[in-house]
């Protein structure tokens, strides 16, 4: 908390990039790795427009078994040839405990997707990892256990970990979720560390995100995780909150107005 820590803490991603600190970072990329044609488009895309990391889940949470499940480990080997390519950074989902080793080869962040905010066996093992954490408010978690989530990681020993809000459920059905805009400010004020926004998820269409990207540049947010993808219709998970990669370019133009990004 920030009685105990008073400063924010700025969270170290790989030398020169830093999350929580005076870059107004953006991670943008697929939701779903589908192929190496795709994924690594979308990175050069996404860096042209000044995107500093790269995200695509290689393991996918979906609500339906029946749903694409991910490439798996040949997802996570299309990211590292993707960063290799960009020399972008890669954010990327662990969704089971008997994975994290063979995810945290290829990551340099490891996601905790929504489902599995409150997976405290996951999140221990997490805390047990010298690497960074990018931690997802679940759909139904109150800021109290949010922050108890993210203390499950440090109280094991893992000091970097990132929040970020993703949106809420709530009565409204006109947006995927409801973006929790004010769960910035109070996250700021009650701890040090950095906060950062997912407008994909939290619409759940593309025609909203960039407005909730602004806002979240207003409210104060650290950063943003934006999915882009180069054929939205044909994408194998979240095609209608993706954004094409020209839609994109236009957002991170106009984001500048808010805040200084590279
Ligand atoms: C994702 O980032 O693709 C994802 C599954 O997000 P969430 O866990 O917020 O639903
Ligand atoms: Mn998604």
């Amino acid at each position: 908390s920030r009685e105990v820590q008073p400063e924010p803490s700025e969270i170290e991603i790989v030398p020169g990039l830093g999350i929580g600190g005076k870059e107004f970072v953006v991670v943008a990329g697929p939701c779903s790795v589908e192929s190496q044609k795709q994924i690594c488009e979308t990175a050069e895309a996404v860096k042209q427009s000044g995107a500093r990391l790269l995200r695509g889940g290689a393991f996918k949470p979906r609500t339906s078994p029946y749903s694409f499940q991910g490439m798996e480990e040949d997802g996570l080997k299309l990211l590292a040839e993707a960063r290799k390519l960009t020399g972008l950074p890669i954010v990327t989902e662990v969704v089971n405990p008997r994975d994290v080793e063979l995810v945290a080869k290829y990551a340099d962040i490891m996601q905790v997707g929504a489902r599995n905010t409150q997976n405290f066996a996951l999140l221990k093992m997490l805390g047990q990892l010298d690497k960074p954490i990018l931690l997802k408010r679940g759909m139904a978690v109150t800021i109290q256990e949010f922050l108890m989530s993210a203390e499950y990681i440090l109280s094991e020993g893992n000091r970097r970990v990132i929040l970020c809000e993703r949106g809420i459920r709530t009565f409204e059905t006109a947006t995927r979720n409801t973006l929790d805009i004010s769960a910035v400010p109070v996250l700021k004020q009650q701890t040090h560390l950095p906060v950062m926004i997912d407008p994909s998820h939290a619409t759940g269409h593309s025609h909203l995100v960039p407005s909730m990207c602004y806002a979240a540049a207003a409210a104060g947010a650290d950063g943003l995780l934006v999915e882009v993808h180069p054929c939205p219709e044909e994408a194998s998970s979240d095609g209608p909150q993706s954004l094409r990669p020209a839609e994109f370019d236009a957002m991170m133009k106009k984001l500048r107005a808010f805040v200084e990004v590279t």
